[in-house]
């Protein structure tokens, strides 16, 4: 099973990813959600998504795209979600909005939770150094989050935290596109790293006329 999370809307990245992804013999796909929100390809990253029948969540920009509401974020960020609400489709739209804000599945041996940002609020940045045992809900042994757009694997005893990292924005100071690996039988993770073409993508955002610092920063991975 592959893990991705924050693709927003970039589609040079979420392809690189995919093909990468098809020489693993991969039988399904989850996504943490950020489908979109700072790049310029929101219905085609929507018709991706579909096409390879990728279960998403709701993450915090798809809902602002959604509602229209976003004063939460910072100048850069609510111009570019603004652009994405005046060029995305109906049909990507209501996509959008069918994805649910969390999923809980069975994972191999482990109850699982998928959410954006912490099992508490999906708002909550979740960094390794704060899994904790409290983190964990109930009965839940693997937790997968998005948001920070940093990737991690954390074991606690026998329960596991994973961020795969963002497939469309990373933060952690490597530019290529990051993703994680599930082997559902034993449960075993590993996180990925894909190039793609992150010059095509600058060019896009100016293009686009989105805020030239968002395609600026992919070059650094920041
Ligand atoms: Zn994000």
């Amino acid at each position: 099973m592959a893990i991705l999370s924050d693709i927003h809307a970039n589609l040079p990245a979420l392809e690189a990813v995919l093909r990468d992804i098809r020489g693993r013999g991969v039988d399904a796909m989850l996504h943490a959600g950020d489908v979109v929100g700072y790049y310029p390809y929101p219905n085609e990253v929507v018709e991706a998504l579909r096409g390879e029948n990728v279960r998403s969540i709701l993450g915090n920009h798809d809902r602002a795209v959604l509602s229209g509401e976003d004063h939460w974020f910072n100048p850069t960020a609510a111009t570019a979600l603004r652009w994405t609400r005046t060029h995305t489709d109906p049909l990507s739209m209501g996509f959008l909005r069918s994805l649910p804000p969390r999923l809980a599945m069975e994972i191999g041996p482990r109850h699982a939770l998928m959410v954006h940002g912490s099992p508490k609020d999906g708002d909550e940045y979740v960094y390794a150094h704060d899994v904790v045992e409290e983190l964990f809900p109930g009965e839940v042994e693997l937790v997968i989050m998005g948001h920070t757009h940093v990737p991690y694997i954390k074991a606690l005893g026998y329960r596991l935290a994973l961020n795969p990292g963002s497939v469309g924005q990373p933060r952690d100071g490597d530019p290529r596109a990051s993703y994680a690996l599930l082997e559902s039988e034993e449960g075993s993770a590993s996180l990925h790293r894909v190039d793609y073409p992150v010059a095509k993508v600058a060019a896009a955002v100016e293009e686009a006329g989105l805020p030239r610092f968002l395609g600026l920063r992919l070059f650094e991975g920041v």
